[in-house]
């Protein structure tokens, strides 16, 4: 029944054009997020209990997974009803700036500026507020982001360490995770990604996201013990946290993509 959602958006034209298939009207459905009208991808999904509105991470079509018994309809609704809420995302999914010097940089959750320095060292060193880096312009994005992901990793392996010491684990396998949606994983075999952005967060949003996978340690779903045990091994507001990734986790998007 959803097949057509999978149609080129375009292949109406090219069918109507051939007599021996007839022009059906083929709905197309779209939302108005923000004054533009983005296709609306809607898929089921057997597991699936409830319905879930995310825009694509590069702000190209609002998607929605419904339950197996779910109506297209009460998914187009749903998402028309929340038009504001992806007008806010949307607004916050700009391309990619490359980063360039003056432009400022996430970091830790402060706003650092890039200062570039011709004679400066090539690996970028923190300074008051700035981040000093010299080396060819060239590239200049390429090598803040190698920086960031280096330094992403060693605040999460102390980040790992503390939090399995407070849920008297053995420390796992840490892995960077460049995925574009999710902050963390934690695989059946233990190991531990971590999305690399999040050294770009402010310091309890990483480490509630760590603390969370290590939580997943003991408890590998989603239910009242494992939010209980993930309670005493997270020392921060985790509800807090949790707000600062819905409403802001996009934001670490816009440095380098
Ligand atoms: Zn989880």
């Amino acid at each position: 029944m959803i097949d057509w959602l999978r149609r080129p958006p375009f292949a109406r034209t090219g069918r109507a054009a051939t007599p021996a298939e007839p022009a059906r009207p083929e709905p197309r459905r779209t939302v108005s997020v923000g004054g533009r009208d983005l296709p609306l991808v809607v898929r089921k999904l057997r597991q699936a209990q409830r319905m879930t509105l995310r825009l694509a991470p590069d702000g190209r079509e609002v998607r929605v997974s419904i339950p197996a018994w779910g109506r297209v309809g009460e998914a187009e609704a749903f998402a028309r009803d929340r038009s504001d809420w992806l007008a806010r995302q949307l607004a916050t999914v700009a391309a990619p700036s490359l980063v360039e010097p003056g432009a400022t940089l996430p970091y830790r959750g402060e706003a650092l500026v890039v200062n570039w320095q011709a004679t400066a060292r090539r690996t970028p060193v923190l300074d008051d507020g700035a981040i000093v880096v010299g080396g060819p312009l060239d590239g200049l994005s390429r090598r803040l982001q190698r920086w960031l992901e280096a330094d992403a990793k060693r605040l999460f392996a102390d980040d790992l360490a503390h939090y399995c010491t407070q849920a008297r684990e053995d420390v796992p396998p840490l892995g960077l995770s460049r995925a574009q949606r999710r902050w963390g994983s934690c695989a059946a075999d233990g190991t531990i990604r971590v999305n690399w952005r999040l050294v770009m967060a402010p310091d309890f949003v990483r480490r509630s996201v760590v603390a969370h996978e290590v939580a997943h340690l003991a408890h590998f779903d989603h239910s009242p013990a494992f939010h209980a045990h993930l309670d005493r091994v997270f020392e921060g507001d985790i509800a807090a946290a949790n707000r600062w990734l819905k409403r802001s986790g996009r934001s670490l998007y816009q440095p380098f993509g």
